[in-house]
């Protein structure tokens, strides 16, 4: 079996470090990441720069774009081969409800998805990424057993985020749905030494709308939270509603 790995912290972040040498107990791995971090980037496509891709050893490869960027050019030049599954992550913070939208980490799963490999993305919910190294042994338990499912499910990757917590405390794994995150004051204005005004998203509070069920919820409460994502953002309930709204020319 042959493993891709990528992340959007960039090809020397500790959290694919780990990834990679879990993933190496139970398969050839090799690893295809930005150059640079690229959070935060989403499912930005490189289309107006040429992208470059260097060989840092045999099956590593930094490329100097996003996420998605580092699965089309893993897939359509740079493997010999194609990979049986895309891992990304372990990535340094969460990944939880509307964040899924933003992520690096989740959109490479997702670039993954879209053509036709199974993915599955891993997030740490703490603060000090050094907490990651020690879900390694824990890794190379669950992963097999994502990897390994005959059925995977297809237009669907699994988003999973580790508690944090020490793994040995964590209580166990929850099948979730995505919360509700608001984000409070998080755009901040301020003025520069030149007298110009600047602004800063980030940085504000966080409210988060989580019931028993959703990925926030099992998080807290030191569960590891595992959600599968479809690719189709169809409203499916609501096409009987807009359509006797009768929209005409
Ligand atoms: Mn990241």
């Amino acid at each position: 079996m042959l493993i891709l790995c990528s992340n959007d912290d960039g090809y020397l972040a500790s959290g694919l470090h780990t990834l990679v040498a879990a993933a190496r107990t139970f398969a050839e791995v090799c690893v295809v990441a930005p150059d640079r971090e690229q959070s935060a980037t989403s499912h930005a496509l490189t289309m107006h720069t040429p992208l470059r891709a260097h060989r840092i050893d045999g099956g590593t490869f930094a490329v100097t774009g996003t996420p998605t960027d580092c699965i089309a050019l893993a897939l359509g030049a740079l493997l010999d081969r194609r990979p049986d599954f895309v891992l990304s992550g372990v990535n340094h913070g969460p990944n939880m409800g509307e964040d899924v939208l933003y992520s690096g980490t989740v959109a490479a799963a997702m670039e993954a998805t879209i053509l036709g490999v199974p993915a599955v993305a891993v997030s740490y919910a703490g603060e000090d990424p050094a907490g990651i190294g020690e879900y390694g042994a824990m890794l190379q338990d669950l992963l097999p057993q994502l990897v390994g499912q005959r059925n995977f499910p297809r237009e669907t990757l699994l988003n999973v985020n580790l508690p944090p917590i020490p793994p040995a405390e964590a209580k166990g794994v929850l099948i979730t749905r995505l919360a509700r995150r608001v984000y409070v004051d998080s755009l901040t204005r301020a003025t520069d030494p030149r007298g110009r005004p600047y602004y800063w998203i980030g940085g504000g509070g966080v409210e988060w709308t989580a019931p028993e069920g959703t990925d926030f919820h099992a998080v807290e409460r030191g569960y590891i939270s595992v959600t599968p994502l479809h690719l189709d953002l169809t409203n499916h309930a609501l096409l009987a509603d807009v359509e006797r709204w009768n929209l005409h020319l």
